[in-house]
């Protein structure tokens, strides 16, 4: 069966959330501020027209906003946080996939679905989520999570589509690859673009007909993978790291249904870990944490909950993100539940080196825990897959994803060499 996704992204999310509960705010320039009110990091489509760009300094755009009575609002992500659950578990009862990538977005896996139509059964989506939640939403449907994200950005580049976009026909691929250019795809960031261009390669059509053994010489295999899904042929995984991102969301589907609180703390630990990780791999720290779960909605009563809580001041240091996602998790776990997933979202960051300091707790910066934290980096990037790990993740991981069909790791380890029995 061909696999089919649809990337269902919110439109200027967190601006969206501020109008379900202002709906003054429809139709007028609204801009959601970092924290510490420092850069627009959400803006209205009005906000956009009138020239106030992503990133900028609010201070520097103080003759836009008095012009045209641009509407200014400080980050609220204990409300963004519930808002996004809601859209997530609205879109959880349109497939049994669903791969929550970002605090506004998410991947739902459509394999087996085309009976419904691909095109209606995204439009069934989109006005689903905005009856049950009120924020807008674009979809855009394709056989590969990279195609997914083109038809995505059409769908909102194109108000007449009605928010939803789907990108299956081969002719029709290329002839909407060949319009857009090769720094909006997914993975290519602004070097690799500038890079392609100086040898020829403008849009996205041209990068999907470039030789293998050229990119796979100039630039990396990931870029090569990115190809693939290019040429329809799905090649991304949900580990590929992606720099910068507002919000890190750590989920897996367990191997077996898991019930046991015990375990289920083993799991969240381990995922706030790996957020974690990340986070200080991009060197920020995070204000605010959510832990979710989910019962399989194929089988049984169906339970999905999420509780998440602001951390000030900010900070990556494991053992405090990992206790304060236990604590979550204790408020929502439902004992007799036989649970499918869990997940673990860090947002609102900040840069760990302009950390304020803070009047009443200890910062982050400086401290001795972000030296912990550095050796514990340093030695897991140099060991070759993280030796050193808190105890709180458990040893055996049983929950672990199903991955009984892998071979042994023959070459590296001394005791999974091959044996010979004779
Ligand atoms: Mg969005």
């Amino acid at each position: 069966m061909n696999k089919v996704f649809a990337l269902v992204d919110c439109n200027s999310f967190y601006v969206s959330c501020e109008r379900v509960f202002n709906p003054a705010l429809k139709n007028k320039p609204v801009v959601v501020l970092s924290n510490n009110d420092g850069c627009a990091i959400s803006r209205s489509q009005e906000a956009k027209d009138v020239g106030i760009a992503m990133g900028a300094p609010i201070f520097q755009c103080e003759e836009l906003v008095n012009r045209h009575d641009v509407r200014v609002f400080s980050a609220n992500f204990v409300l963004y946080g519930d808002m996004s659950d809601r859209v997530m578990s609205a879109l959880a009862s349109f497939t049994p996939n669903l791969e929550i990538y970002s605090i506004d977005e998410a991947f739902l896996s459509l394999e087996g679905f085309e009976n419904y139509g691909y095109l209606s059964y995204g439009r069934k989506i989109r006005s689903a989520v905005k009856e049950r939640t009120g924020i807008p939403v674009s979809v855009g449907i394709a056989p590969t999570k990279t195609l997914s994200k083109v038809a995505n950005h059409i769908a909102k580049d194109n108000p007449g589509m009605g928010g939803v976009f789907c990108l299956i026909d081969e002719k029709d691929i290329d002839r909407w690859l060949e319009k857009t250019p090769v720094k909006e795809i997914w993975g290519i960031g602004a070097e690799k673009a500038l890079f392609l261009n100086r040898n020829g390669i403008f849009n996205a059509l041209q990068l999907k007909k470039a030789p293998d053994e050229w990119i796979k010489k100039h630039l990396t295999v990931v870029t090569l993978r990115t190809l693939r899904e290019l040429r329809g042929i799905p090649s991304l995984s949900f580990d590929e790291p992606q720099p910068n991102k507002k919000a890190i969301v750590t989920s897996r589907t367990f191997g077996y249904e898991v019930s046991g609180l015990g375990e289920m703390q083993e799991a969240v630990s381990a995922y706030v870990s790996k957020a974690a990780q990340k986070l200080r791999s991009q060197n920020s720290v995070a204000g605010y944490v959510q832990v979710f779960i989910e019962t399989n909605p194929f089988k049984g009563s169906y339970y999905r909950n999420s509780a998440s809580i602001d951390i000030t001041p900010p900070t990556a240091y494991t053992p405090q993100l990992v206790e304060t996602a236990k604590g979550l998790l204790s408020k929502i776990y439902k004992e007799g539940c036989r649970y499918k997933s869990c997940g673990v979202m860090l947002t609102n960051f900040s840069d760990e080196n302009l950390l304020a300091q803070d009047l009443f707790k200890p910062v982050y910066t400086g401290s001795l825990n972000q030296r912990l934290m550095k050796v514990l980096d340093e030695y897991n990037r140099r060991a070759d897959s993280g030796q050193l790990f808190f105890a709180a993740q458990g040893l055996g991981k049983p929950w672990f994803m199903k991955q009984s069909h892998k071979s042994k790791r023959f070459t590296t380890r001394w005791d999974e060499l091959l044996e010979i029995k004779i």
